[in-house]
């Protein structure tokens, strides 16, 4: 599989459902696929099929036109997979990842957190304060914890976030100075 195609799927995973990946995969390199050919085909109920294009349309990962049957009188969609869209929307999944992560982070350094010896429930100073700094699980005295393990775990994860992201961007600069 290449790389394009791992990122595709991701995406559809992540965006969509396991169950979209089929139709993807039947839409590549097709142009104009009526929603009935898709169906028969990957042997989906239309129903069904016309719910999960409508998912991945939501993401602008296809696109239709609507055209009327001439014979049978209706009105029918057909669907393109819009391969340009994958980039530009592993880019914005990343960039939500890293500020919910920026966000994780400014609460851990921002705080103090408190756990019992037992490990049972972790808590920031406000909330075990409320508990008189006792477990509401075993009892025991809730001590303060050293996050920093918890930190150099999300700042590592957002360099890695960070990292993937710039060689992309490298990638679609060379690219750029190629044509040039
Ligand atoms: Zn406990």
């Amino acid at each position: 599989m290449s790389k394009k195609d791992e990122l595709l799927k991701k995406i559809v995973i992540e965006l969509v459902s396991e169950e979209a990946i089929p139709i993807v995969e039947y839409l590549k390199g097709k142009t104009k696929i009526s929603e009935f050919i898709v169906a028969e085909e990957l042997e989906i109920e239309i129903h069904r099929t016309r719910y999960l294009l409508y998912k991945l349309l939501e993401h602008n990962l296809v696109s239709f036109i609507r055209k009327k049957d001439k014979i049978k009188g209706w009105y029918i969609c057909y669907w393109d997979l819009n391969e340009e869209m994958i980039e530009q929307l592993d880019e914005k999944l990343r960039q939500q990842k890293i500020d919910k992560l920026q966000e994780r982070l400014d609460r851990e350094e921002g705080n103090q957190f408190y756990m019992c010896r037992n490990a049972c429930v972790r808590m920031d100073f406000e909330k075990s304060m409320e508990f008189n700094f006792k477990c509401i699980e075993c009892g025991e005295i809730q001590h303060p914890i050293d996050n920093s393990k918890t930190i150099n775990f999300i700042k590592d994860r957002m360099k890695e976030l960070e990292a993937e992201k710039s060689t992309i961007k490298s990638k679609v600069k060379k690219k750029t100075k190629i044509e040039a």
